[in-house]
């Protein structure tokens, strides 16, 4: 099969990691230190394409600080030996930032990246998995799956969400036409859209079945972070901001003057554009979803080494794992998986994994899930 500048990439490899994302090139860069020949990333566009496709206003969440040479892993690297925080000398990195940082460590760590190649799907194939590719067809002993969830916008389930823009299609705030927006939910992605369209010039109404903004949860993973807390309040203080919470809204209409955006109390809106769907992400396992059994919230059931239950040899990394409740939805967290997955490929084929003890020192290896409790933060 062809790759990139000509490159031939051999019919049969050990290891192929879809996407090259912080999951897949972490995991790679594991398999690495383990010594393990024949890695492929195979990338449908460039490297950290996710972030080069970020709105141009949105920013890490997580803070980047290069505490590394004290054990304690700058939160938004791949690795425990970088930092985007010491090579971008940013806190908060923007996409774009990111994508440099990313690009940096794939260089850096000689990492086998391959752009432009798009798994479409796969099949097991007597001992091995064929991918099929927009390439050709390549076969791999293990196939590790680390495709995101970005490119797969929900739209929620809302009625008439063809009327609506989602979160994700806009590169910049500046791009939303008029002076008055609507956002349909209150989590991050909506927050940061008000944040970003109030700081653009607009006034700002923000629906959510719920209040995520007055929600206390101490897992960053289940309520607002101290960053949209802080930019909220900020942006809060122009008063250009209506918060419209425990409103249901069920359904948008077009009209002749806007879109009608439907409350579930009665209430209804007028927005003079297609209002903003903050409305989350589905799976990014699509195009082979017929290799995993789904759990109650719509989350790959996986083994304990992050396997497939439907498909030996199909790993999952990045921000759909989870484990008995547990959500790896930050780089800080998912990143603990990516030694326990190498451990279990690297095992099956006979490689030393001794040097994984050295991702246990660097808090980098989470295979005892007790850790993770919700009442660690007492004030
Ligand atoms: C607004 C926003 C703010 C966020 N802030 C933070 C934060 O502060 N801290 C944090 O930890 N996380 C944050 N996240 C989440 C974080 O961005 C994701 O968890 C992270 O990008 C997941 O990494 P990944 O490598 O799994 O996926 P991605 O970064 O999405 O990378 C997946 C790669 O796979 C490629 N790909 C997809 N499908 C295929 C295919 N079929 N074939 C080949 N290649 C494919 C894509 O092009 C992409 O390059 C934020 C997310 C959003 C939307």
């Amino acid at each position: 099969m062809l790759g990139e500048n000509g490159l031939i990439i051999p019919e049969h490899i050990n290891v192929a990691i879809i996407g090259a994302g912080p999951a897949g090139l972490g995991m790679a860069r594991v398999l690495r230190d383990l010594a393990i020949p024949d890695v492929w990333v195979l990338e449908r566009g460039s490297i950290g394409q996710t972030f080069l496709d970020w709105n141009k206003d949105t920013q890490f969440l997580t803070p980047s600080f290069p505490g590394n040479v004290f054990g304690m892993t700058d939160l938004n690297a791949i690795s425990f030996d970088s930092s985007p925080g010491w090579a971008l000398k940013r806190e908060h990195p923007s996409g774009r930032d990111y994508q440099r940082y990313l690009d940096q460590a794939a260089m850096a760590f000689d990492l086998n990246v391959h752009c432009h190649i798009t798994v479409e799907g796969l099949e097991p194939d007597g001992d091995s998995l064929a991918l099929h590719t927009s390439k050709g067809e390549i076969r791999a002993d293990y196939v590790i799956w680390a495709a995101g969830q970005f490119g797969a916008p929900s739209d929620g389930g809302l009625v008439g969400s063809e009327h609506g823009w989602h979160y994700s299609t806009f590169k910049s705030w500046r791009d939303m036409p008029g002076s008055e927006a609507y956002v349909i939910g209150g989590y991050e992605s909506g927050i940061d859209a008000a944040v970003g369209l109030v700081n653009a010039g607009k006034s700002v109404t923000v629906f959510d079945v719920d209040a995520p903004w007055g929600d206390d949860h101490k897992d960053p993973s289940r309520a607002l972070s101290p960053f949209t807390h802080q930019r909220l309040r900020d942006a809060r203080r122009s008063g250009a901001i209506t918060l419209e919470g425990h409103e249901e809204i069920v359904a948008l209409e077009k009209e002749e003057d806007g879109v009608r955006i439907l409350g579930g109390n009665g209430r209804s809106w007028l927005s003079p554009h297609a209002p903003i769907l903050a409305t989350g992400f589905t799976t990014g396992t699509r195009p082979i979803v017929q290799w995993f059994d789904y759990g109650d919230h719509g989350l790959p059931l996986l083994t304990p080494q992050d396997e497939s239950t439907a498909l030996p040899g199909l790993f999952l990394v990045g921000p759909e794992v989870s484990h008995n409740g547990h959500l790896f939805c930050f780089i800080y967290k998912f990143r603990q998986r990516f030694a326990v997955v190498a451990r279990a490929i690297a095992g099956r084929m006979g490689a030393d994994t001794a040097y994984l003890e050295l991702y246990r020192d660097n808090n980098m290896y989470l295979d005892d899930l007790a850790c993770c409790d919700d009442d660690k933060c007492l004030c």
